[in-house]
């Protein structure tokens, strides 16, 4: 731990006997990790469980005897907080290593979750219904308010962990780093402002959004959510506007990918913006990227950034891109080789320069099918398949996955894994791709040479 005059001020026999009170206090279990402490043989620490620094007290009432180990590799300096991320860790580690992709689901089932069915009834303008089941016999009753655009049926109402579960088919993805941001963020009880969605299947409550949400809660303590919970809605219609609105509705810190994908719409909210300030219809593109620039001064780094990283969502996203369901953009899971990230860093940093900013109008020769973006956009992806192609498909084993490979080897437990399996592996780990990735430019810029094409080293394609 840092300072604690207290201690410092201890003599060895009085701080052997403090070490033994908080021992006796936790039942003999670690506050971190909640596993037993054996004070003979295991190295021990004490530690504040606030920290001095938000206002702990260098008292004993704020001391916690952790293992040695636990305390180095905490993940928060508020000791409360580093246990719930520890429990929360250990729920992750068990779904990735049945390969599952971490999720509300687990989440749930670790703490008292998804056991029991709802029963309920509509009764006028009100949803009646009971948790029973749980040993709660009231009789509840909520107002059901009707959506007036899309005539959807909503009620606001309480529900125990009991009766959630997680909706796999209309939220199948899964819980990422930025979690722990969340719970930090709630631990210091800022309030939750956007409530869960959940709506009715086969006599469950699933949530469809806001699982990051609803799981920080529960990591917390959260006994019950608060949930919006959808009476019969349109399935179909949910799908679509969750998949519309999702990066509106998320309250976590985004990651790399869906940055991206969010700078797209800033891209084209800024394409409008100067279509309408100079009366340009909406399918006028006769300006260019450097006009978009010039004229929103204020914001020149960013309208650069919105147009480079429009340029790259559109390669990565492309539904043509085969080398897109190799990609994992989630930053969790054991699944997919790639991570977005490295792919970022490699691939794109290689072939998209961020500096050019193009001159020539947005739909420059786009009849023509020599627009400048279009073409860098089809060659990227021709040479993503190409790669996709002779390293991944029908070679890498998404049911392998990338879990442990190198120990699995090393440890002769590897009779199910392929070379070709293997391979794939390690090409698409960033060291290795990063240096593959510059002979994949040497061998571009040779193949141009000798058929006697110009090229532009700053932007080849
Ligand atoms: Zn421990």
């Amino acid at each position: 731990m840092g300072n604690s005059k207290y201690l410092d001020g201890l003599s060895q026999d009085e701080r052997n006997a403090l070490v033994k009170q908080l021992w006796n206090i936790q039942n003999h279990k670690c506050f971190i990790c909640g596993e037993e402490i054996d004070l003979d043989i295991q190295t021990t620490n004490i530690d504040h469980i606030k920290p001095l620094a938000n206002g702990g007290k260098d008292e004993p009432v704020n001391f916690a005897i952790t293992h040695e180990h636990c305390n180095k590799s905490k993940q928060d300096a508020d000791l409360e907080v580093a246990k719930r991320l520890y429990a929360l860790e250990k729920i992750i580690n068990v779904a990735e290593q049945s390969h599952e992709t971490p999720s509300l689901k687990h989440v749930l089932l670790a703490n008292g979750g998804s056991k029991y069915l709802f029963k309920y009834k509509i009764e006028e303008n009100q949803i009646v219904y009971s948790f029973d089941d749980n040993g709660d016999t009231v009789i509840r009753k909520s107002e059901v308010f009707t959506d007036v655009l899309s005539g959807e049926k909503t009620a606001f109402i309480n529900v125990p962990l009991a009766y959630l579960y997680h909706d796999e088919v209309v939220n199948p993805r899964g819980i990422n780093s930025s979690i722990r941001l969340l719970i930090k963020e709630f631990y210091k009880s800022n309030p939750q402002l956007h409530l869960s969605l959940a709506r009715i299947e086969d006599e469950k409550i699933k949530i469809f959004d806001g699982q990051h949400k609803a799981v920080a809660q529960i990591v917390l303590g959260v006994k019950s959510i608060v949930v919006r919970l959808f009476i019969n809605p349109d399935l179909d219609r949910l799908i679509e506007t969750n998949t519309n609105a999702g990066s509106k509705l998320k309250q976590i810190a985004f990651d790399k990918a869906i940055v991206r994908q969010l700078h797209d719409t800033l891209y084209s909210e800024r394409l409008r913006k100067y279509q309408q300030d100079h009366f340009l219809d909406e399918d006028d593109f006769s300006f260019s990227e450097q006009n978009l620039v010039d004229y929103f001064k204020g914001e020149r780094g960013n309208i650069k950034l919105y147009i480079i990283n429009s340029q790259k969502n559109a390669i990565t996203r492309s539904p043509d891109n085969k080398l897109q369901s190799y990609i994992n953009f989630e930053g969790r899971g054991n699944a997919l080789p790639l991570s977005y990230s490295t792919f970022e860093k490699t691939f794109l940093a290689a072939f998209v320069n961020p500096k050019t900013i193009l001159q020539t109008p947005i739909n420059y020769r786009v009849d023509e099918g020599m627009n400048p973006r279009v073409l860098e956009k089809d060659q990227l992806i021709k040479l993503c398949n190409i790669l996709a192609e002779e390293i991944l498909i029908g070679k890498y084993d998404t049911e392998i996955g990338t879990y442990r490979i190198e120990n699995n080897i090393s440890d002769g437990r590897d009779s199910s894994i392929t070379d070709d399996h293997l391979i794939a592996y390690r090409l698409c780990k960033e060291e290795i791709m990063y240096n593959w990735v510059q002979y994949l430019r040497l061998l571009i810029k040779n193949h141009f040479a000798f058929a006697g094409t110009m090229y532009n080293e700053d932007n080849l394609f």
